[in-house]
This record gives structure tokens, sequence and C-alpha cells, in this order.
């Protein structure tokens, strides 16, 4: 049995499940401080232990974190704008808690990795899984490996010009109207039409734009990486009819340059849903609980 961890800014959600990636009990918490919210965690798990023990945990957070497994602050949200949570040490919190393995990446590698075992990206060794909500992320692979880097990629604000249309400012504290997140996040969109997303109607200017916006960061994706497919997730793609003007955009802005029949023709498995649906990142998390096991050799030694 493995614990999952799906850690944002606004709730984490707690799992325990087994290595097929079946959530078998789950619960939510706040996140509120560090203290509060982890406190409630560890109890979780803890009550999840007594029922079947647990090997080990995996945790995809909200960020920016340190992957880099030499840095003194390896396993800390670093610098998040979420007030309080700035250089914690969430993997050692929950080490000095549970006594566990704890295996570690950002909330969109850990939706990726889920997508990967048991979703959308079966088969695929280089893909990326996007989440547009109250922000916006995306983590993947390439060549079978989790992307990390530097620090990891950041795709959500990568710079896209504003449209001429668009009188909107921009909701980037870093990047104002000039990134992807200040210009098409949930929040953008609903300060930008005076509405939450979820009540503009499908004929509504709103979504040619969030198409184009999105449409504009995936040709730049699919320049850079080569994806084998997007998988775009999160709040505001629940707006299904978005997926549609989103691949039309796509194929009109690569304008027939890169000759793959995945842009030219089959554009509707090449942008997809998630094939976990809401539950990539939480089975991204169970995923992320089993890479931290000893491995054989290792156990060995
Ligand atoms: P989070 O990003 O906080 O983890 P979500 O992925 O659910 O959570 O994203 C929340 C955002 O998604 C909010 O800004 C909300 O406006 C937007 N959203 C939620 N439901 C819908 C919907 N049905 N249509 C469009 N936008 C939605
Ligand atoms: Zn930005």
């Amino acid at each position: 049995m493995f614990g999952g961890i799906e850690a944002g800014g606004t709730k984490f959600v707690c799992a325990m499940g087994g290595a097929a990636g079946a959530v078998l009990k789950k619960t939510v918490v706040a996140t509120t401080t560090p203290d509060k919210t982890m406190a409630e965690v560890n109890e979780f798990f803890r009550a999840c232990h007594r029922i079947r023990p647990l090997s080990a945990i995996g945790l995809g957070s909200f960020g920016p974190v340190d992957l880099d497994p030499d840095s003194p602050t390896y396993g800390y949200i670093t610098t998040p704008p979420k007030p309080g949570w700035s250089n914690y040490d969430i993997v050692g919190a929950l080490k000095k808690a549970l006594g566990l393995p704890v295996g570690f990446d950002t909330d969109v590698n850990g939706a990726a990795l889920g997508e990967y075992r048991w979703g959308a990206a079966r088969e695929l060794d280089t893909f990326i899984y996007v989440t547009v909500g109250t922000g916006i992320g995306a983590g993947g692979m390439v060549s079978g490996k989790l992307m990390h880097g530097l620090i990891h990629p950041e795709m959500g604000h990568m710079l896209i010009p504003k449209d001429p249309r668009d009188k909107f400012e921009g909701g980037c504290p870093f990047h104002g109207g000039g990134c992807l997140e200040g210009l098409a996040s949930g929040p953008a969109i609903e300060k930008r039409w005076g509405k939450p997303a979820s009540e503009l109607p499908p004929d509504h200017p709103a979504w040619d734009l969030q198409a184009q916006y999105l449409a504009l960061a995936f040709a730049n994706c699919v320049m850079v990486l080569s994806p084998q497919k997007i998988i775009l997730g999160g709040g505001v793609s629940k707006q299904k009819h978005l997926y549609t003007m989103i691949r039309e955009k796509l194929r009109r802005l690569l304008n027939g340059y890169i000759k793959h029949d995945k842009i030219l023709t089959d554009t509707d498995s090449y942008v997809v849903e998630p094939g976990c649906g809401e539950e990539s990142g939480i089975r991204g998390a169970l995923a992320l609980a089993e890479q931290a096991l000893p491995r054989k050799e290792e156990s060995l030694a």
C-alpha cells in the first residue's frame, strides 16, 4: 500500500492506494498553515497505516519546489505565491512524522506520471500534461523521464503575445499580461469578463481568445519539445468545446510546417483530455510513492 498526496494552494488531496493506482481511501485537507495542514495530513496517513501498512508516500506539490537531490534544500517548497509556505521542508516534515520514504515531484509532473501509467500517455515517452485552473502549470516526460532540469519547467509562464483584441492588463504578479498564466488562468478569465469562467456560455467571445492563447502556448511546446501528445486538464478544461477550438488553432498556427499526421489530420488524438479524468494527480502521487521504494540492488548493498 502507498500513500499519495496532491498538494495544492487551496487543498491537499490525500489517498491510500495500491501499486495498480486504484484509490482505496481518500480525504481532502484545506491548505492553511503548514503546521495545521500537515498535522491533518499525517493524521490521515496514520489512520490508513493502521488499516493497511504503508510502504512509502508520494507527493506531487505546488511550487516552485527544489527537486535536486544534491541540494541542501531538496524537498522544500521554495518561493510559492501562497503565504506561509516559503522555504518549507515538506518532504522532511513527512519523513519525520511518518518514518517512510517519500517520492517527490511537482504537482504537474505527478499528474503526468499518472497519465503515463494509467491514462492518455500509456506507451508514449515524450508528452506534456497541462493544467489550466487557478494557475497554469505543465509537466511531462522526455524520453520516458519526468522533466526536471535546472529547476523544473514552468511552461505556465511561457511568454506569449497579448491578442490585439484583448484589453485585460493580465494577472501574473511577475509578467502581468505577458505570460500564459497571466492571460488564460481561471482567475484571468473571470477578471477580464467580470464573471466566473464556469458561467460563460460556449458562444461567448471569451472562449475564442482562450483557445488562441492555449494554442499559441501549445505551438511553442510542439516546437521546443516535440511532444507525442498534449494532455489538457484542470478546471477550465471542463469547457469541452475548447478542445476542438484549440486543435483548429494549433493546426493554423503551425501552418503545415510540422509535417506529421498528428498535427495535420489527427489532432483529435493529439490534444486530448486526461485519461484518468480528475484523478491523474492523485494516482500519479501513488506512482511517485512506488518510485521511492528502495530498489533491490540498493537494499542488498
Ligand atoms: P486548482 O487549480 O485550484 O487546483 P481547478 O483545476 O479546479 O483547481 O481550477 C479552478 C479554476 O477553474 C477556477 O478559476 C474556476 O474558475 C475554473 N473552473 C472550474 N470549473 C469550471 C468550469 N466548469 N468551466 C470553466 N472554468 C471552470
Ligand atoms: Zn507569469
